[in-house]
């Protein structure tokens, strides 16, 4: 299977999605071990994911500010 295939499934698991049926925990796991640059991109993904959460925190807040 292809790098492409594993970050789908990547991109999934960070978003806490399902993982698309053609790739399972393991196989994903199995690949992340053997695979550094789709781990990096992992990591990567991890990082963006949690930056846009602060992002959305950061809006929500002034939104209420906006509010008052
Ligand atoms: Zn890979």
């Amino acid at each position: 299977m292809s790098c492409a295939a594993f970050r789908i499934a990547l991109s999934a698991r960070v978003d806490g999605e399902e993982l698309p049926p053609e790739v399972s925990e393991g196989a994903l796991d199995a690949h992340l071990r053997v695979c550094p640059e789709c781990r990096s991109w992992g990591q990567q993904a991890r990082e963006l994911r949690t930056l846009a959460a602060h992002l959305d925190d950061a809006r929500l807040n002034d939104a209420r500010l906006d509010g008052k």
